[in-house]
């Protein structure tokens, strides 16, 4: 049986890889696993139990006894489980837990014509084999503009200026940490939605995309 494609698409907080990843699933019928909603979900957990994210023992009890339940719960996209969710997901335990689960959606993704999964370490270590690899990043400036109206609509009252320091140190600890710190693979495309608006966005994505899946 020869392997159905794997997209894999990387890159930091509110870079739009999250919506890329979406619209380029749905435009080829493949399935779409957000691996970032794992983590915040683990994150989630360790906050809920009233314990720190940063501890290894309470984040790795809160993945031993995950609630899947959990990946749909309206608290999953607060910036405060988001910086759990990075905390957590620097601890080697955490990662090694969750890495079959990604694996064995990338290799029997429902509906089974492929699968999308977007995170930090897709092309590099869930999916080093994957048949296309995206890049996808912004200016901090301009993902903190984008996050900051999506927390509007919300209902949030942060700043944009706080947005953007959430934004920095959410980066630092990603790159920074030692555990599959977020990196471009060497055979991944960069695509930089800085100065791109969604559609156009979706649309260059799409176009590298499908060139990939011909070669
Ligand atoms: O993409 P999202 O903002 O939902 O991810 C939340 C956090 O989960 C990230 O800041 C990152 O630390 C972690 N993450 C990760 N590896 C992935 C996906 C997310 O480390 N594949």
């Amino acid at each position: 049986m020869t392997a159905l494609p794997v997209i894999a698409i990387d890159g930091p907080a509110a870079s739009g890889k999250g919506t890329l990843a979406r619209r380029i699933a749905q435009a080829l019928g493949f399935a779409h696993l957000d691996t970032g909603r794992l983590y915040r979900a683990v994150g989630l957990a360790v906050l809920r139990r009233g314990e720190d994210p940063a501890d290894p023992a309470a984040a790795q009890r809160a993945v031993e006894a995950l609630d899947l339940s959990l990946l749909e719960d309206p608290e999953l996209r607060t910036d405060r489980t988001g910086g759990a969710a990075s905390k957590v997901a620097a601890i080697q335990a955490v990662r090694d837990a969750l890495l079959d689960f990604q694996r064995n959606f990338a290799a029997h993704p429902p509906g089974g014509k492929g699968a999308v999964l977007d995170g930090r370490d897709i092309g590099t270590v869930i999916c080093p084999d994957a048949t296309v690899k995206l890049f996808v990043t912004a200016a901090p400036e301009i993902r903190a503009r984008r996050r900051h109206l999506e927390l509007k609509n919300q209902g949030s009252a942060r700043t944009e200026d706080q947005v953007l320091n959430d934004i920095h140190t959410r980066d630092a600890r990603d790159s920074g940490r030692t555990v599959a710190p977020l990196r471009q693979a060497d055979d991944a495309t960069l695509l930089d939605t800085t100065h791109l608006d969604i559609e156009a966005a979706v649309a260059r994505a799409l176009e590298i995309v499908r060139a990939g899946l011909r070669t």
